[in-house]
């Protein structure tokens, strides 16, 4: 007793919107959101998961710098400027700043660093 629409994408008989065929039985969701659900969870979790490890990599690494350069309360400062030069760019220069012997000038070549080479590392900025 195999309807003529059974397991077709078009040629159904349904009653309402979303109901099942009146010939072969397959419901109208089922038909037209195969996989789509799941789809669409899987590329939610997917981006939100890269943008919330990049946010706490950035406040980690503020953190540590701003520690390092002894200026722990300005760790809202150091965040910016990580923002805007990028975490790839800030790694960069921390570990340039390790590099140095006085802990005196460690904040200033943090800012120093942070203000040039700007253009050349844009494209490693992981925000758009
Ligand atoms: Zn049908």
């Amino acid at each position: 007793m195999d309807a003529a629409c059974k397991g077709k994408k078009f040629g159904h008989n349904f009653p309402v919107p979303g109901g099942r065929c009146l010939n072969c039985g397959i419901s109208q969701n089922e038909l037209s959101g195969k996989a789509k659900p799941e789809k669409l969870k899987e590329t939610l979790s997917q981006s939100l998961k890269p943008v919330r490890g990049i946010h706490s990599a950035i406040h980690a690494l503020a953190k540590d710098i701003s520690e390092y350069c002894k200026e722990p309360k300005k760790f809202a400062l150091y965040l910016g400027i990580i923002k805007r030069i990028g975490k790839n760019r800030a790694y960069q220069i921390f570990s340039e700043i390790k590099q140095s012997k006085t802990i005196k000038s460690r904040a200033k070549i943090f800012m120093y660093l942070s203000k040039d080479k700007k253009s050349k590392n844009d494209s490693n900025n992981p925000k758009r």
